[in-house]
């Protein structure tokens, strides 16, 4: 088994509007094909570019992978670099996916407690949406306090993140 078949079916971070809010196509991807794939593609300023969570990811694996998108064929994780380059064995990776992902969980608990329970849209961007409300003080529990705990699960989550993940 090579780096992709051990550890991505067991990650996703890529695909499910943890690592990243959106993925922009590149030249030669076919918007039409694509289209009829399922993803759901938006204009970003001059740029076609579809939202994470993917609507072609089915919670392990990516349902269009044959057909996927440039950008999708040309991203490696960190982590999945490493093991290809054999600096890290799979064993250790997948302990860090694993942490990666409680840490993620964590953070969607604490926005559902804090009212934001849109799955279907990015992590960050639910982060955002928490953060530009004001406090409801009369809330039944201390909103102050609940996002103190928010900020610093994503303060966890992103120093992994860009410590594992993105370099
Ligand atoms: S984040 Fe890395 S390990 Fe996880 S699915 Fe994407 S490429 Fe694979
Ligand atoms: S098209 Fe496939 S590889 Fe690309 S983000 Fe969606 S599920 Fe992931």
């Amino acid at each position: 088994m090579n780096g992709i078949e051990q550890l991505c079916p067991n990650c996703g971070l890529c695909c499910n509007g943890v690592l990243f809010a959106d993925v922009e196509l590149r030249k030669g991807d076919d918007i039409q094909r694509l289209d009829e794939l399922g993803l759901s593609l938006e204009k970003k300023g001059r740029k076609q570019a579809f939202a994470q969570p993917c609507t072609c990811f089915d919670g392990k694996l990516c349902r269009i992978y044959n057909e996927r998108p440039t950008r999708c064929r040309t991203f490696e994780c960190g982590l999945l670099k490493r093991v290809q380059m054999g600096e890290m064995g799979a064993d250790a990776a997948l302990k860090t996916i694993a942490e990666a992902q409680r840490l993620a969980e964590k953070v969607r608990g604490q926005l559902r407690r804090l009212g934001q329970s849109d799955e279907q849209l990015a992590l960050n961007r639910r982060y955002a949406q928490v953060m530009r409300e004001p406090i409801d003080l009369s809330g039944p529990e201390d909103a102050a306090e609940l996002r103190g705990e928010l900020m610093l699960a994503v303060n966890d989550l992103m120093q992994m993140l860009r410590q594992d993940f993105l370099k």
